[in-house]
C-alpha cells in the first residue's frame, strides 16, 4: 500500500477493496470498522504514521487448501478448506469454523477480520482468525461428515497449536465435529494437547457453558443495555431468529431472565409461538433429530404457526436478536420493527444486520448491539477453556458462567464508556469498533513492525 501517513480513510478504504476484489462481505465488514475509527485516529495521529489501518486490514496469512473426502457410498468428493490467520497481537489466533455451502474465501475474511476486534474486547488474550469449508453437512451421515473432518484435519493440523491457533465452532461445526477434528489431531501428532481446539466435550478437556455460551452472552449484554435505559429483559417480548447453537441458548436464557420468546426460524420459514417457545421440544428437534423448525411448528399445537419463506422481523416484539447468519436483517426488516416499537436488536450472529437497517435502528433510537461486543461470550468461554487446559483443571458450570456474566459486563461497560468518550453516547458500534481497534493497535506499536 502506497497510501500516505495523512490518507484518508476513504481512500485507505477504496484502497483495501480494490486489493481483496470479489469479496463482498469482507469489504462491509471494513467499511463498518473504519467508517467510526475517524476519532481515534484525529485523536493520536501516531496510529496513522504507523499505517496501523493498512497493517490491520490485511491478514498475517492465509491458508486455501484441498480436502478429498469420500461418501459413503464410496463416491469422491473434493471441498475447499479455508483458515485466515488474521492477527495474533494478543494471542494465538482465536476463532471458529464453518463449514457451510456459502463459504469462501471473503467470506472467512469477514469473520476473521470481525473476530480482530471482538477478542480483542474480551481482554483474555485471544489473537484472529477464522476458517472452515463450503462442505455442507447437511443430510450427510455422522461417518460421512467424521471422513470430512479427518481429511480436513489432516491439512489444517501443520498449521495449529495450542500458542499459535486454536479453532472452535461456528455454523454447522458444533460437538460432533469438533470430536471428530480433535480426534484426528491427536492421532497425526502425537500430542494430547487440549488447547488445540475448543468446544471440546465436558468428558475430554472442554469447558461447561461453552456450549451455550455465544446465546447466553448475547442475552446478558441485551439486558445491560436495557439497564442503561432503565428497564428490564423480564416481561419484554423477545424475537429470535435462528434455530442453530447460538439461537437454542438465547431462547433459553432470555426465557430464565423472565422474556417472552415467540419465534425461531430456518432457511425456509419462521415459526411464532403465541405461548412461547417450547424449548425442549425445539431441542429435541434441532439438537437430537437435526430436523427444521417447520417440524416444530406441526408438532407444537394451535400456538404455533409455520411461516415459510417469510421475514421473522414482520412479528412485532420489544426486543430482536438476529441469531442465524450475515446480512438477515435488513432495512425493511428494520423498517418494520422500528415501526412495531422495537427497543432493543442484539447480533447473536456475526453482521446479521445490513448497514442500511443499522442506520433505520440507530436513527429511531433504539439501542443497538453490535456482534462484535454482544456475542463475544462464545469466544471469551473459549478462552476460559483454554485456561482450564493450560491449568488442567476443570472448572464447575457455575463458575464458569459467573466468569461469562463478568466477561459481558466489561465487554459491555468498555463500549458504552469509549463510545461516551469519543462523543456518541449510546453508540455501541463505534465504542467496540474504537476500543477493540486500540487494543490491538496498542499492541502492534509496542511490538515493532512486524
Ligand atoms: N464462532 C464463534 C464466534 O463467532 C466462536 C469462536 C471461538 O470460540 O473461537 O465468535
Amino acid at each position: 500500500i502506497s497510501s500516505s501517513a495523512t490518507a484518508s480513510l476513504d481512500d485507505l478504504e477504496a484502497d483495501i477493496r480494490r486489493r481483496n476484489p470479489g469479496e463482498p462481505e469482507f469489504h462491509q465488514a471494513v467499511h463498518e470498522v473504519l467508517e467510526t475509527l475517524g476519532p481515534v485516529l484525529d485523536s493520536r495521529p501516531e496510529l496513522r504514521e504507523a499505517k496501523m489501518i493498512e497493517r490491520i486490514a490485511e491478514p498475517e496469512r492465509q491458508l486455501i487448501f484441498r480436502v478429498p473426502w469420500q461418501d459413503d457410498r464410496g463416491e469422491i468428493h473434493v471441498n475447499r478448506g479455508f483458515r485466515v490467520e488474521f492477527n495474533s497481537a494478543l494471542g494465538p489466533y482465536k476463532g471458529g469454523l464453518r463449514f457451510h455451502p456459502s463459504v469462501n474465501l471473503g467470506i472467512v475474511k469477514f469473520l476473521a477480520f470481525e473476530q480482530i476486534f471482538k477478542n480483542a474486547l474480551t481482554g483474555l488474550g485471544i489473537g484472529a482468525g477464522k476458517g472452515g469449508s463450503d462442505f455442507d453437512p447437511r443430510g450427510r451421515t455422522d461417518t460421512e461428515v467424521m471422513r470430512f473432518c479427518q481429511s480436513f484435519m489432516t491439512e489444517l493440523h501443520r498449521h495449529l497449536g495450542e500458542h499459535t491457533d486454536v479453532p472452535a465452532g461456528d455454523i454447522g461445526v458444533g460437538g460432533r465435529e469438533i470430536g471428530f477434528l480433535f480426534g484426528q489431531y491427536r492421532r497425526i501428532t502425537n500430542r494430547w494437547e487440549a488447547g488445540v481446539l475448543t468446544g471440546k466435550g465436558t468428558g475430554w478437556g472442554g469447558s461447561h457453558v461453552r456450549p451455550e455460551a455465544t446465546g447466553y452472552g448475547n442475552v446478558l449484554f441485551t439486558a445491560e443495555m436495557l439497564k442503561v435505559r432503565g428497564e428490564q429483559l423480564a416481561g419484554q417480548q423477545v424475537s429470535v431468529s435462528g434455530s442453530g447453537n447460538v439461537a437454542l441458548y438465547t431462547v433459553e436464557k432470555a426465557q430464565e431472565l423472565g422474556a417472552h420468546v415467540r419465534t425461531v426460524s430456518d432457511s425456509t420459514g419462521y415459526v411464532v409461538d403465541d405461548k412461547g417457545i417450547d424449548l425442549p421440544l425445539l431441542k429435541q428437534i434441532k439438537e437430537a433429530e437435526r430436523g427444521r423448525v417447520s417440524d416444530y411448528a406441526s408438532r407444537r399445537g394451535a400456538s404455533a404457526r409455520f411461516v415459510p419463506g417469510g421475514s421473522v422481523w414482520e412479528v412485532p416484539t420489544d426486543v430482536a436478536l438476529p441469531s442465524a447468519t450475515q446480512n438477515e436483517l435488513t432495512a425493511d426488516d428494520a423498517a418494520a420493527l422500528v415501526s412495531n416499537g422495537v427497543k432493543a436488536v442484539s447480533e447473536g450472529a456475526n453482521m446479521p444486520t445490513t448497514p442500511a437497517a443499522v442506520r433505520i435502528l440507530r436513527e429511531a433510537g433504539v439501542a443497538f448491539g453490535p456482534g462484535k461486543a454482544a456475542n463475544a461470550g462464545g469466544v471469551a468461554t473459549s478462552a476460559l477453556e483454554m485456561r482450564q487446559n493450560a491449568a488442567r483443571d476443570s472448572w464447575s458450570a457455575p463458575r464458569v458462567e459467573e466468569e461469562l456474566a463478568q466477561v459481558m459486563r466489561a465487554v459491555h461497560d468498555t463500549a458504552y464508556e469509549t463510545a461516551a468518550r469519543y462523543g456518541r453516547p449510546g453508540d455501541y458500534v463505534t465504542g467496540a469498533n474504537i476500543a477493540g481497534f486500540e487494543r490491538v493497535a496498542d499492541a502492534m506499536l509496542a511490538q515493532g513492525l512486524i
